[in-house]
């Protein structure tokens, strides 16, 4: 143990990117360094504040040190996504943590960002700095290099050393220099050569490709720690007893992550194409971007009649869930997902094949990656979340394509063992974390 080892995490805002920082920090403290996250206040979300009590209640030595947020101060950028908010309101706060961070014992080793404060942090601290990526090595790729992308002439745009993405697949906002989005990755980004290493929750054989690429474009100091493994909670966690009993891979689980909600009528169509596709589901539910404004009842959202002919055959679920310990079930045999980087790195570290249905930011991206991986399959055709009303029947169609295609199932358990092998001692990922806490130990 070496408790001279002292580590700042500092994640921004949403659930996606929470969880990631504090199951490095579960990590990092179990290979015995002592961890202090810090946590920005008021979270955004209920989920966020709730994940928080129970992640220090299991972890009692790990100490937090809170940062309470100046009032946002509208900028010149466009932003009006309540977690981008609170982004740029983190970063504008982030100078009031400086007598705080000088105040810590034992002194600092180094500090894990996110990377919406990165440069910020980089001005503040004269510390050892990692930046921890919580999105796909390509979507990061693209990042990286957004700020010395020629303007685009067709309808590709070209990554040096990784190939072209397509236009469609990249989110608006960060093509729109006045968005907060596209503002936040060039000064962040252009910061990263000033960090000590880049940190990135994914693994080299995952995509092999946008490592390179990262690594031939100037980030040479990317480290694919990933993917990192969830951390044992304090709490009893029920796993649904309904799924206990449904037969090996037989159920499909289908969750849109933490911040996206379904339109009425997109959730209607899938509602009646669970029903028409006869497969056996477990379907969380979301009714607003925030958990504290979602006040609509699952009866509501759903309909009382899906409900009641889907007896039995499934579950409608609005809250929280253990997403990691049902995908960990034998019943799970596939994953409607929006494909958010955690949710794909769950699934392909527990070998469940992906049905993606990418709806915003990052994802179209990360579903290219679940397609290329051999994790799952995408239907392009389905567009963002905004784009079309996709009909019932494709859903139901491609629902039973999924689950009973034999070859996805073996394929996605292939991606499993690259992932255990990464993970377990002598793996890269392994490596490369134990290699941190050694230059944790002589910063
Ligand atoms: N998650 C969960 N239970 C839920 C909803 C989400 O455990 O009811 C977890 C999920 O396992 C993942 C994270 O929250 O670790 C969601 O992150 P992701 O990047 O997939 O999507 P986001 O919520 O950021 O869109």
């Amino acid at each position: 143990m070496n408790e001279a080892s002292h580590v700042a995490l500092f994640p921004c805002a949403g659930m996606g990117h929470l969880i990631p920082f504090l199951r490095l920090a579960a990590d990092l403290h179990s290979r015995g360094a002592a961890a202090t996250i810090i946590t920005a206040e008021p979270t955004v979300s209920a989920a966020e504040s709730d994940y928080l009590s129970n992640f220090f209640a299991t972890f009692p030595r790990i100490k937090r040190l809170q940062l309470h947020l100046l009032p946002h101060k509208k900028s010149q950028l466009t932003n009006d996504d309540p977690f981008f908010i609170q982004m740029e309101r983190i970063a504008d706060s982030v100078h009031l943590l400086q007598p705080l961070l000088s105040s810590l014992s034992p002194p600092l080793s180094a500090a894990v960002v996110d990377l919406p404060v990165l440069s910020r942090v980089l001005r503040l601290a004269s510390l050892p700095i990692y930046p921890l990526i919580t999105t796909s090595a390509r979507f990061f790729s693209l990042m990286a290099s957004l700020s010395h992308l020629p303007p685009h002439e067709n309808d590709r745009l070209e990554i040096p050393n990784l190939g072209s993405i397509p236009v469609s697949s990249i989110p608006p906002p960060m093509l729109d220099p006045n968005h907060y989005f596209a503002a936040m990755i060039t000064t962040n980004t252009a910061a990263l050569r000033e960090a000590r290493g880049v940190l990135i929750n994914t693994f080299a054989s995952l995509e092999p490709e946008a490592v390179e690429a990262l690594r031939r474009n100037g980030v040479d100091h990317i480290l694919p720690i990933g993917p990192l493994p969830p951390f044992k909670r304090s709490e009893t966690v029920i796993v649904l007893p309904w799924l206990d009993e449904q037969a090996p891979e037989s159920v499909v689980y289908i969750s849109f992550g933490n911040r996206t909600a379904l339109s009425k009528s997109q959730t209607r169509e899938l509602a009646a194409a669970l029903e028409m596709s006869g497969c056996k589901f477990l379907w969380v539910v979301k009714g607003s971007k925030v958990d504290k404004e979602d006040g609509e009842e699952v009866e509501a959202m759903v309909g009382a009649a899906f409900l009641e002919k889907t007896e039995g055959k499934g579950k409608v679920i609005k809250g929280w869930v253990e997403q990691e310990r049902i995908l960990a079930h034998p019943a799970i045999g596939g994953f409607v997902s929006h494909c958010g980087w955690n949710s794909v790195t769950e699934a392909a570290a527990l070998g469940v094949p992906v049905l993606a249905w990418p709806r915003h930011g990052d994802q179209r991206v990360n579903a290219e990656v679940v397609e290329r991986a051999g994790v799952g399959v995408w239907e392009r055709e389905w567009g963002w979340g905004w784009e079309r009303l996709v009909p019932r029947e494709e859903i139901a169609d491609k629902l039973r394509a999924v689950i009973g295609d034999g070859k996805l199932r073996a394929a996605a358990k292939e991606v499993k063992q690259e992932a255990r092998r990464t993970t377990e001692v002598g793996g890269s990922s392994q490596r490369l974390l134990q290699g941190l806490m050694e230059s944790f130990k002589t910063n």
